[in-house]
């Protein structure tokens, strides 16, 4: 058996005996007296007796031997500031913020909604949030009024952190309009709104409810607020999912079992270190943020590289400038951002001294084959693809090369995680698969592990219902992803369980099509999605987006390489498989987020409508499929 094999083995086998090791990278001021209560399933209790805060083991803890190393560098292409914080300049700030919060009326357990664009006010804010037991709970600052209102409704805030403006592409979207909007909107209001002004958009404040950060700082400068023990299962936050299939769900995380989650994670993932240099491009908006901006990277007691822009601005290279700069070490990013640097030239991929670099890490959505190899060739560095959920907190899918060097295979994101008991189940019968190649359902077996959601918040009926009772007469955590297993046990996402489409009796993932279409030279993005068809059931139609555009304006040009694809489709997956149209579109769908939004495609092919798109990035490409539909 492989060191990795027997290391996850004994985390299934061994559960409480695994965890109980890991929980030892962590600080508690009383240990757990018991490592898993799972008497209820499907709710697992986490590291039981034990107190700890995550605030104390992601920046106090460090204050001993690394008090003047770097923790958070802030950098902004959009307004130019760049500053670094020590962990001692970081421990301060995030005690004022503290005392701020305190000095509003927040008490262990409420709820402080942050709505912030990507400043290291957000950063000390969800910290502080931590210090003393509270719950944030981020909202993703390019969601509009309506998509607020709701999570404030559903949050019920005592306080709302915010600033005055965002910034994209050098252009300033203004907050507090949007969130003024939203609390007039919402049911709950909020006692309190805590803005912090960045000087980028003038707003007015409401009197008796708005505070200026400014302000209550100096007048909290000196402030030193404790960390505050709290039990292991005590909520640390709550993070609506990217709301990609449907209405969005309130993860909810404990304590306890996400510090020690994360901790572990960094070293036997990421092999990350003190001192070394951490910089995920993605928003605290989202689980990546949370687990792998603020958290993650300072419970290893390493810098963590907070950007706010664009990859493209200043100049396509930016990325690299800032990994020569600040001699980053770890990268996290997901495949929408490699398709958009696909796009520059390649030779600002080499233009920097990217020596520190050790490897980059995508996730989020499926990463195609030709896109690892396009960044692996152009940076010469590892591509380490891994897949989870915003449920899950950390991967379910990757290779543990902190345990054991392992290949990446494109295409696949890895094997199961230490603590993770995958499965493939058929989902017309529910039953086990077991053999490579067999395409099912991917499930976990529960407890799920530490880190993982207790529940959706306020709702554990939704939460057994939703992720527990998919498969009948089983209790097993559905992920609604379709996957298959190889020879060596790599598993391969083949899109979502909703993606799956059935021509003439075949299934297929529409990850799949996409795989295949993708490898077409002139193809730079492609989404696959099955739409309803009078005499096939469902068809597959292909939406893509050309490298090169030049010759598209004609009708037969765009006809041959219509043919073209339908070929090589044709060839490498089989006639059943070939999509029905090939639209070319100039970008796909997608979510502030990078995801794209089937389901709005799939209404707009079948004449439906697509429903909320308070979450879209652009809706021009719906617009471009309904024109060339004539629907
Ligand atoms: P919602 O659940 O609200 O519809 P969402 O599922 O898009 O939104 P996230 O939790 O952000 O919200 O995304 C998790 C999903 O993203 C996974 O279930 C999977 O479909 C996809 N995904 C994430 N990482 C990968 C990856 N490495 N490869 C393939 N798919 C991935
Ligand atoms: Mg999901």
């Amino acid at each position: 058996m492989t060191k990795y094999a027997s290391f996850y083995q004994r985390s299934i086998e061994d559960r409480d005996g695994f965890w109980a090791e890991q929980a030892d990278l962590i600080d508690w001021q009383v240990k757990p007296s018991q490592i898993c209560d799972y008497s209820k399933p499907p709710f697992a209790h986490w590291f039981v007796g034990g107190t700890t805060n995550l605030c104390h083991n992601a920046v106090d803890r460090h204050l001993k031997d690394r008090a003047d190393q770097p923790a958070l560098i802030y950098v902004s292409t959009e307004t130019g500031q760049e500053i670094t914080y020590s962990f001692a300049q970081l421990c301060d700030e995030v005690q004022r913020m503290a005392a701020i919060l305190q000095s509003l009326g927040v008490k262990q357990g409420d709820r402080v909604l942050i709505y912030m664009p990507m400043i290291a006010e957000a950063a000390f804010a969800m910290l502080a949030c931590v210090r003393i037991g509270a719950i944030h709970s981020v909202v993703f600052g390019g969601f509009a009024s309506h998509s607020l209102a709701t999570r404030i409704d559903d949050a019920s805030p005592v306080l709302i952190i915010s600033a005055d403006a965002g910034s994209r592409g050098g252009k300033v979207v203004p907050y507090k309009p949007l969130l003024d909007e939203a609390i007039s909107l919402s049911q709950h209001k909020p006692s309190a709104v805590l803005m912090v002004d960045r000087g980028l958009s003038a707003f007015t404040s409401v009197p008796g409810l708005d505070y200026a950060y400014a302000e209550l700082r100096q007048q909290h400068m000196n402030a030193k607020v404790a960390c505050v023990w709290l039990d292991s299962a005590h909520p640390s936050y709550t993070l609506y999912t990217s709301g990609t299939t449907g209405k969005p769900k309130g993860v909810q995380r404990d304590t306890g079992g996400y510090t020690v989650a994360l901790a572990a994670s960094m070293q036997h993932i990421f092999e990350g270190q003190a001192g070394q240099v951490y910089f995920s491009t993605s928003d605290i908006g989202w689980v990546v943020g949370h687990s792998y901006i603020i958290y993650g990277p300072l419970l290893a007691g390493m810098a963590t590289l907070m950007y706010e822009g664009l990859p493209t601005r200043p100049h396509g290279g930016v990325w690299w400038e800032l990994v020569e700069k600040y001699k980053v070490t770890h990268m996290f990013s997901a495949p929408t951002a490699v398709r958009v640097l696909k796009k520059q030239d390649p030779a600002l991929l080499s233009a920097y001294d990217i020596s520190s670099l050790k490897a980059l890490y995508l996730a989020g959505e499926p990463l195609d084959e030709p896109t690892a190899q396009w960044i692996a060739d152009g940076l010469g560095k590892p591509i380490i693809d891994n897949y989870w959920q915003t449920e899950t907190g950390w991967p379910i899918l990757t290779v543990a090369n902190g345990v054991q060097k392992m290949p990446s295979k494109f295409g696949s994101p890895g094997v199961p995680m230490y603590g993770f008991n995958v499965k493939l189940l058929s989902d017309s019968t529910g039953e086990e698969l077991t053999g490579a190649q067999e395409k099912g359902v991917v499930v976990i077996e529960g407890p799920l592990p530490p880190g993982c959601l207790q529940t959706l918040w306020g709702d554990d009926e939704r939460f057994v219902k939703t992720y527990w009772q998919s498969v009948p007469g089983k209790l097993v955590y559905s992920t609604f992803d379709w996957g298959v297993r190889d020879e060596d046990g790599y598993f391969y996402i083949l899109g979502r369980t909703d993606d799956v489409i059935n021509v003439a009796g075949h299934r297929l993932g529409t990850r799949e099509i996409e795989e295949s279409i993708s490898s077409h030279p002139n193809v730079a993005e492609v989404a696959v999605v099955g739409v309803a068809d009078a005499l096939k059931g469902q068809v597959a139609m292909a939406f893509v987006v050309a490298k090169d555009t030049s010759a598209l304006g004609d009708a037969n040009a765009r006809l041959k390489l219509e043919g073209e694809i339908m070929k090589l489709v044709d060839s490498q997956l089989g006639a059943v498989a070939r999509p029905s149209r090939v639209l070319f579109l100039s970008l796909l769908p997608k979510t502030r987020s990078g995801k794209l939004l089937r389901r709005a495609i799939q209404a707009v092919c079948e004449k439906r409508d697509p429903g909320d798109l308070t979450t879209i990035d652009d809706p021009t490409p719906l617009q471009q499929i309904k024109q060339q539909l004539d629907v």
